[in-house]
């Protein structure tokens, strides 16, 4: 098995077709036609990330966030960026990203927090033109109606959220959640549209809080948090679809963001 057959793999998952004009999704460093000796998964590929991969015997990295967004023009070590792709050339360590491609996606890092979450009738929020199973974030319902307290109680630990930050609660129960990994604050106006009683993403500003304008509960559970089961999500799908090598998740938590 080649690099270019877990590629491939991981194209049938999220076609790189559906990534955002920003993004750098696909292959980013080294040879595709190399053999395999083992994936590792990650949200991030940071050198620590790289020779984790190393030290295990992985020489494919496979990351959601892309760690080159935009052109280098030199690399020398400088930046955290330019010693990821120094470490994973000098020790052969392919980085192959799969980003706003997989966000997009029906069975992607959304459907994930869905599950997690137990959501039922999901959709996604924002479908792209024509595409009804493309798009961003996605909505559904609980399994029955929660007090909003309790809902975030659950939500931060259904997630994983060291802190979850929220705008003002309704007295009444909720039901329809509406759910966006990373910076979601884009999706505010159609998870409203939607209907939804709660928006859950991240990175969310004091300013963009305000928009809930008491017609939605914005919760904020951390950008790390909302996508940390995207690497079970890709972990198992590739154990899943190759038997010759291991697939393993990275030890290392590159979330640069502490709670005291
Ligand atoms: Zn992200």
């Amino acid at each position: 098995m080649t690099r270019q057959d877990v590629i491939q793999a991981l194209e049938a998952l999220a076609n790189p077709q559906y990534q955002e004009s920003y993004d750098n999704s696909g292959l980013i460093t080294c040879d595709p036609n190399t053999e395999v000796t083992g994936i590792m998964v990650s949200l991030d590929a940071t050198e620590e990330v790289i020779l984790d991969a190393k030290e295990k015997g992985c020489n494919m990295l496979v990351s959601h966030h892309p760690i080159v967004f935009s052109g280098l023009k030199s690399i020398t070590g400088k930046t955290y960026i330019e010693r990821a792709v120094l470490a994973s050339i000098k020790h052969d360590i392919a980085l192959y990203a799969i980003h706003t491609n997989l966000d997009n996606v029906a069975h992607g890092v959304n459907a994930r927090i869905s599950q997690q979450l137990g959501l039922k009738n999901t959709r996604i929020l924002s479908p792209k033109k024509d595409e009804d199973n493309i798009g961003s974030g996605m909505i559904g319902t609980l399994q029955k109606p929660m007090q909003p307290l309790a809902f975030l109680k659950f939500l931060k630990e259904k997630m994983q959220a060291g802190v979850v930050r929220y705008t003002r609660l309704p007295d009444q129960e909720i039901k329809t959640i509406a759910v966006c990994g990373g910076s979601g604050s884009f999706l505010l106006a159609d998870a409203i549209a939607a209907k939804a009683d709660v928006f859950v993403t991240a990175d969310y500003k004091y300013h963009q809080f305000f928009d809930a304008e008491n017609r939605i509960i914005i919760a904020d559970i951390g950008h790390f948090e909302s996508e940390q089961y995207t690497i079970d999500l890709l972990q198992h799908y590739l154990s899943d679809k190759f038997s010759t090598f291991a697939v393993l998740k990275t030890a290392v938590v590159t979330n640069p963001v502490s709670y005291l």
